[in-house]
């Protein structure tokens, strides 16, 4: 069996913000395999964000390991780095703030050709951008226009051909189609699946809302603050949850088929402050199966059951 294109191992990002430490990414182990679609969910300011920008360094982690196949990413010097940025790209959730309104979507999709010498010539070039259009579903003759000519989901479509433009191997979508309405997210998301298959590209696709990462991904990672609670193929995860938290998030989703009925479980208080996260495990103080002492005392760590779910929690697993 060949390894996983993606690993990520014990990776930590801190950030020391007005004399408090905070945990934004704590011990996050998982990884991806070639062709794969990993969702990674949680509420906002769980980490997974950040952890993203980790896996590319666009974020520098504070510890551990991340692997595209054979390379250490993490040990990369610059210069190694800038040359590996070919093979991983990040699609933002904000187009109108990642793509520069003074420039020409030419310019914007053909900068990285120009970075990685990608086209031998003008002509060349064009047509790779006009090519790169096509693909995303925008037309050759749009690339002379600005970014504000353009509308949101369009704009996604952009910073779309400006990752696939180097050709990559992983694309982290970071809350890509977190901002478009309902019926633009399911074209994008469309789009994107079609170019997975077209290309063998391999997605950690990132969302706070379970819904939008169902369709598209094989496995989901559950993110609570900073850490990983669970994860399970896409089936499993929706089918039968382990986690209390995972529960708690499946609860609020719509089911479209009026005949199933799901108890709704609100959880209490507010996702806790990551600067001060309560002991134990994270979630102990809005559980609603927790068992005291243990729950607040020991850190549940991630095991695997036989059927490959993996589940961070004292009582599940
Ligand atoms: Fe709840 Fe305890 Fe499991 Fe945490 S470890 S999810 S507090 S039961």
């Amino acid at each position: 069996m060949n390894p996983p294109l993606l690993r990520v191992e014990n990776l930590v990002k801190d950030f020391h913000v007005k004399g408090t430490d905070i945990h934004a990414v704590d011990r996050v182990s998982f990884h991806v395999e070639a062709g794969e679609t990993l969702g990674v969910v949680g509420e906002s300011g769980c980490g997974k964000s950040t952890m993203g920008r980790c896996i590319l360094r666009l974020t520098e982690p504070t510890s551990g390991k991340v692997w595209l196949g054979d390379t250490e990413v993490t040990a990369l010097n610059a210069k190694a780095l800038r040359a590996l940025r070919r093979d991983l790209q990040i699609v933002f959730q904000d187009p109108f703030a990642s793509l520069n309104p003074r420039m020409t979507v030419e310019a914007i999709v053909g900068e990285a050709l120009t970075i990685h010498k990608l086209t031998a010539n003008a002509t060349e070039r064009r047509d790779r951008i006009a090519q790169l259009l096509e693909t995303v579903g925008l037309k050759p003759d749009q690339m002379r226009r600005y970014p504000h000519e353009f509308s949101g989901g369009q704009r996604q479509r952009i910073g779309i051909a400006r990752a696939l433009a180097v050709e990559p191997k992983v694309l982290v979508c970071d809350e890509s189609v977190s901002a478009l309405d309902v019926s633009i997210q399911a074209q994008v998301i469309g789009l994107l699946e079609d170019l997975q298959e077209q290309f063998g590209l391999t997605y950690v696709f990132i969302a706070h809302d379970l819904s939008v990462v169902e369709h598209i991904s094989d496995r989901v990672a559950v993110m609570y603050l900073g850490r990983i609670v669970e994860i399970a193929s896409s089936h499993d995860l929706y089918t039968q949850p382990q986690h209390p938290y995972t529960e708690a998030l499946l609860s609020a989703v719509p089911i479209p088929d009026p005949k199933i009925k799901r108890r709704r479980i609100m959880l209490g208080g507010e996702v806790p402050n990551a600067g001060n996260p309560p002991t134990g495990c994270h979630f102990h103080p809005r559980c609603p199966i927790r068992q005291l002492p243990l729950c607040a005392t020991e850190r549940p760590e991630l095991k695997t059951t036989a059927d490959g779910h993996q589940v961070a929690c004292h009582l599940r697993g």
